[in-house]
Order: structure tokens, then C-alpha cells, then sequence
């Protein structure tokens, strides 16, 4: 099933042991915690102690020294057993990228540690109530106050900020000779003064929620600021290409556990004389779904390796193509397996309905279909930018 080419005997080995954790808990598990309100504290914890949640960062500071290969390996594992771990996509995969990369040793040495085991998170909050698709209009600005920094803005939709420590901001200073705002990214604490939340009422059934930010006058310390001043545009990328890796291999595991219920009910379901796998109008449907997130996995595959290769510049093509595809075929997948489960289809017990709603999700986050279509239009085949 794996590209032998593309996954090693580690990487499999790895697949086979986060699949086995993941069946320990499953869909029934995160429905629990769902309908609880609560968190996936006893997964996470579990796949902290075996080293899942770093297996990214860099090992002089707790991480496995892995890549986002293997945390998407892992992601995908987990979201297949019906139990992924959203979190990942933005606490060890953006925010400790970013700071591995980027950070200053003092960051490095107060953050890694406990991105890697767990026992700290962090969020990332980019999209503004005016930039969504269009984050160059983001107006999050920071200013100096002596040695400090006065933070003021807005956020939307950041998720997981009730849980995470901390907050990895995506703002603008000025430019002290042209004027010109830049992007930069700021780490704050969740009780920082100024900082407060409001919850935003999801349909979404997933235990992590999405907030509305405000930051009034938010004033930090001069090592809240990650990196170089001047080169946030790159920190920013190096931070968005495992985003949107993690969130095809978020897509693909959802994807993965739908058509394995649908085709496990395909096998059983008799209406007629042979089970209902055995109509090509159910099976094709199936089998198709199978090739695209094969597909999907592959461009998964080649933008994760080059991602951890370092080049950013080949990543951030095959990371958009690889998200646009794990994304549509989540989309069709659940909306297949749903079809394909007749009535149970839409009840609680089958648990299928809830993730049409979630399996759009990545057609939107954290990059739309449609900006995906214009990068390749103008990026990949020269045509005029049209935004
Ligand atoms: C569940 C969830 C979790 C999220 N978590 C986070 C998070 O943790 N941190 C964070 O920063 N953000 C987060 N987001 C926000 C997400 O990244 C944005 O929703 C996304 O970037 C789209 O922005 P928008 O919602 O403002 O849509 P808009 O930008 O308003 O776009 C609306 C529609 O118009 C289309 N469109 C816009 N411009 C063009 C164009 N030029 N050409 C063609 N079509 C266009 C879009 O494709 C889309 O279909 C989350 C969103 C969701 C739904």
C-alpha cells in the first residue's frame, strides 16, 4: 500500500506502531471526548511518552530528529484509526518549525523541549476578519516601547488557544527606513494582559475549537519576537509548507477511515442476493476514492521529502498539490462512505455524518482550493496573476 521507494523500512515501522495506538483508541474515543467538551489528554499523553508528538524537532532538544515525513506519518495513522490529533498541524509542525529553524537559542531551549514531549502547546494565528485568503492585508502591527513590544490586532478562527501556552502571532512592524510593514512573528502567553479569546461557535464536531483574538496593547518582551526582524517572509513560509503537508495528511487520514467503514459495510450489507460491494455502482465509487488518496499520498510523500531536504522553494508547490488533493479526496471519500451506508449513514451510531462537515475543512484551511488553483495558475504555468 506504501510507495516502497518514498517510505523506508523506519517509516513503516512507525505507521504500523502509531496505527496500533490509534486503534486503541479510535473514533469512539474522540466521540467521547467530543460530547464530554473535553480534550484527547490520555492519547496525547500516549503518544507523547512514545515520542509521536516531536518526532520532528531536532533531538539536542528533546525531538525525535525526524521530519515532517514522519509527523505526518504519524497525523495520518491516527486521523485512520478515526482519532487524529489537530494540534499537530500547528503546535510541533508550524510554531516548533519556526523555532527550530529560526528561534534564538534562549527560545529554542524554552519552547522545544516541550513541544517535543508534549507537555506544552502553542497555536498560530495568521487569518484576520480582512485577511483570510489574503494575508497581505493582515493589520496586526507591533510597535517598540523601549526594549518591548506593544502588540494590537485581531485574529479569527485560531484554533486550539483555550489549550495551547502560547500563541505564535503572525504581525507587521514598520520598517524603520521605508515605512513598509513587514511580517513578523511573535510568541504570546495565553494569560498575556490585553490577550483575550472569544469562543466561535464551530459545527464542527472535533475537540479542538476555534477563537476570535483581540490584542489590546499587548505588551511584550523583546524575546517575543521569533527570529529576524527583517526576514519574516521566510520564517513565515518555512513555517506554511508542513502546515499544509499536515493538513493532507489530516485530510487523508479522515479520508482513510470513511472509506474503510464504507467498504467494510459494502462487504456485509445485503439487499438483494450478493452484498452491496458487489453493485459497481457502490464498488467504483470506492475504488476510486482508494486511487486518489493513494495519489494524494504520494505528492504528500514528495513534498514532505522535500521539504526535509531543504528546499522550500520545490516544497511549497508540491505542499499546495499535495493539500488540494488530500483535501478533495477527503471530501469524496466521506461523501461516498456516507451514500454508501444508506440511512445509517446519517445516524450517530455509524458516525459517519459528522465528517462531511469536517472533511471540508481542508478545502478551506489554512489555504483554499481556489488560491491553490491561482499559485499553480501563476506560479506552475506562468499565466497572469489574477488576484
Ligand atoms: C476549522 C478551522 C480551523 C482554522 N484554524 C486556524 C488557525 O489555527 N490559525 C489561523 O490562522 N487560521 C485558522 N483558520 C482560518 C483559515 O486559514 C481561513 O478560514 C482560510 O485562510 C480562508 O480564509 P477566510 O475564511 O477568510 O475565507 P475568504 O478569504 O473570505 O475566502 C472565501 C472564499 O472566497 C474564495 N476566494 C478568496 N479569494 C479568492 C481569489 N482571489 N480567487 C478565487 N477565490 C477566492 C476562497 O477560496 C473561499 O472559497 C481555520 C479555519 C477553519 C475553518
Amino acid at each position: 500500500m506504501n510507495a516502497p521507494v518514498l517510505e523506508t523500512e523506519e517509516h513503516k515501522a512507525l505507521r504500523a506502531a502509531v496505527a496500533a495506538l490509534g486503534k486503541r483508541y479510535g473514533r469512539t474515543y474522540m466521540t467521547r471526548v467530543v460530547q464530554s467538551e473535553g480534550h484527547p489528554d490520555e492519547l496525547w499523553a500516549d503518544a507523547a511518552k512514545l515520542g509521536y508528538l516531536g518526532v520532528n524537532l531536532p533531538e539536542e532538544y528533546g525531538g525525535g530528529g525526524g521530519g515532517i515525513a514522519e509527523l505526518s506519518i504519524v497525523l495520518e495513522e491516527l486521523g485512520a484509526a478515526g482519532s487524529p490529533l489537530l494540534m499537530l498541524v500547528v503546535s510541533p509542525a508550524i510554531c516548533g518549525t519556526v523555532i527550530a529553524r529560526f528561534g534564538t537559542e534562549a527560545q529554542k531551549r524554552e519552547w522545544l523541549p516541550g513541544l517535543a514531549d508534549g507537555s506544552r502547546t502553542m497555536a498560530f494565528g495568521i487569518t484576520e476578519p480582512d485577511a483570510g485568503s489574503n494575508s497581505h492585508r493582515i493589520t496586526t502591527t507591533a510597535r517598540r516601547d523601549g526594549d518591548d513590544w506593544i502588540l494590537t490586532g485581531r485574529k479569527v478562527f485560531i484554533s486550539g488557544v483555550d489549550i495551547a501556552d502560547a500563541t505564535l502571532i503572525v504581525g507587521r512592524t514598520e520598517d524603520a527606513r521605508t515605512g513598509k510593514l513587514k511580517p513578523c512573528l511573535f510568541i504570546v502567553p495565553r494569560d498575556a494582559p490585553g490577550f483575550t479569546r472569544n469562543r466561535i461557535d464551530m459545527e464542527l464536531q472535533a475537540p479542538e475549537k476555534q477563537f476570535e483574538l483581540v490584542l489590546e496593547d499587548v505588551r511584550l518582551p523583546s524575546d517575543a519576537l521569533v527570529g529576524d526582524e527583517d526576514a519574516g517572509l521566510l520564517q513565515l513560509f518555512a513555517g506554511l509548507n508542513p502546515e499544509r503537508i499536515m493538513t493532507a495528511a489530516f485530510s487523508l487520514g479522515m479520508a482513510r477511515f470513511a472509506l474503510a467503514r464504507a467498504v467494510e459495510y459494502a462487504k456485509e450489507r445485503t439487499v438483494w442476493k450478493q452484498p452491496i460491494g458487489g453493485h459497481q455502482a457502490i464498488a467504483h465509487p470506492l475504488a476510486q476514492s482508494h486511487i486518489e488518496i493513494e495519489l494524494a499520498r504520494l505528492m504528500m510523500q514528495k513534498a514532505a521529502r522535500l521539504y526535509d531536504d531543504g528546499d522550500d522553494m520545490g516544497a511549497g508547490e508540491a505542499a499546495n498539490m499535495a493539500k488540494f488533493a488530500a483535501a478533495d479526496a477527503c471530501v469524496k471519500a466521506v461523501d461516498q462512505a456516507v451514500h454508501t451506508l444508506g440511512g445509517n449513514g446519517l445516524t450517530k451510531e455509524f458516525g459517519l455524518a459528522s465528517l462531511i462537515v469536517a472533511s471540508r475543512v481542508a478545502r478551506i484551511a489554512p489555504v483554499s482550493r481556489e488560491m491553490i488553483l491561482n499559485f499553480v495558475s501563476h506560479q506552475s504555468l506562468g499565466l497572469p496573476k489574477s488576484y
